[in-house]
């Protein structure tokens, strides 16, 4: 078999210094890949003058697989959020948020292990017809969901469910007041329940989700929702096991998947040796599960969650005071 090549976009900010961590990662747990670097956000923009060069949409189509640094959007009209458009570009509708619980973070919980899993490319988040009228007065926008859409991505929540052993998924809606659109996500989502009878399916509103995930955040499994109200959940589950640090994301699309953390790159900290690279280690054994090489992924997450349980060298944010290179080489000696 030839090996798998990764397109690696080392990203802005801390990106390069938690990427290259998270390539020794894989490199010392003895996974055998070919990388070819290429450039987006504001240094791809210094570099050639593009946001999203053609070169790194040639290498992202061509390789499949893609572990991607956090990017700087530049502040200011004309500049369109990078991450939206490597979404569309690739129809990468389904975004898989993991968050499990380590020992030795400063979460408020234990016993975590929700995935939320996020339509997206459609629903309110997707930046259809924004308008703001000449005086300044009213805004609009709109928000379209299609029975093809909300079927495909139910569809891949339940197939994850049953693939990974999970009991239950929580579909989150807000059909009692969009009627139309979550309306419609939510019929359809209950027929696709309908024909994975081994899988419990739970229907709950959006409000009562954001509740009962502080209250009770242990009853929660898969969870699939629209565009926006899994961008905002997930970032609260996120929060549940110690914040963006320990939240990696996946966007799958049906031939395309880029892996990455969910935060953004952290300009405060950049070039300090500051960042946790945990998200984005996070994120490659994410990919590894996808490409199953569940050996390696089950090998780097026991690694992962050793350092951080005996709080050997690690970084700020998880209440030790060392660096990124420090608890990387923790990171690399336990494998
Ligand atoms: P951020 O996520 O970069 O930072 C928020 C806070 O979390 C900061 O205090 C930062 O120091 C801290 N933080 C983030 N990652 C950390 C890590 N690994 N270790 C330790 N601390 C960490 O959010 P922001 O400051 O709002 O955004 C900065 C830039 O990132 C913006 O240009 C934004 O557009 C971009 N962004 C990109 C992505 C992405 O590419 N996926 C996601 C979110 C934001």
């Amino acid at each position: 078999m030839s090996k798998q090549t990764i397109t690696v976009i080392k990203g802005d900010g801390i990106g390069p210094s938690i990427v290259e961590a998270a390539i020794e990662v894989l490199a010392k747990a003895g996974c055998d890949f070919d990388y070819e670097y290429v450039d987006a956000g504001l240094t791809a923009l210094e570099k050639t003058g593009e946001l999203l060069p053609q070169a790194t949409l040639d290498a992202i189509a061509r390789n499949k697989i893609t572990l991607k640094g956090p990017l700087t959007t530049p502040v200011g009209d004309g500049f369109t959020s990078i991450n939206v458009t490597l979404r569309k570009q690739f129809s990468l509708y389904a975004n898989v948020r993991p968050v499990i619980s380590f020992k030795g973070t400063k979460a408020r919980y234990e016993n975590i292990d929700i995935i939320t899993i996020r339509e997206n490319t459609e629903g309110m988040y997707s930046g259809h017809r924004q308008l703001l009228s000449e005086d300044g007065l009213v805004a609009e926008a709109s928000s379209i969901i299609t029975r093809e859409g909300a079927e495909r991505i139910a569809v891949f929540a339940f197939e994850t469910a049953r693939r990974e052993n999970r009991k239950k998924v929580t579909i989150v809606h807000k059909a009692n007041i969009l009627k139309s659109t979550s309306g419609l996500f939510l019929k359809t989502a209950r027929e696709v329940a309908a024909r994975y009878p081994d899988i419990e399916a739970q229907e709950m509103i959006v409000d009562n989700t954001c509740m009962q995930l502080v209250m009770n955040p242990q009853q929660f499994d898969v969870i699939v929702t629209t565009n926006l109200f899994g961008d905002i959940l997930s970032d609260l589950c996120a929060g549940l096991v110690g914040g963006l640090g320990m939240a990696p994301g996946a966007n799958i699309g049906k031939d395309c998947a880029i892996f990455e953390a969910v935060h953004g790159s952290a300009p405060d900290i950049a070039g300090k040796n500051l960042a946790n690279p945990s998200s984005v280690i996070l994120a490659s054994i994410q990919m590894l599960e996808y490409l199953q090489m569940q050996d390696k992924a089950e090998k780097i997450r026991s690694a992962l969650a050793d350092v951080i349980a005996s709080g050997d060298r690690t970084t700020r944010d998880l209440g030790g005071s060392f660096g990124t290179t420090d608890f990387t080489a923790a990171v690399l000696e336990r494998l």
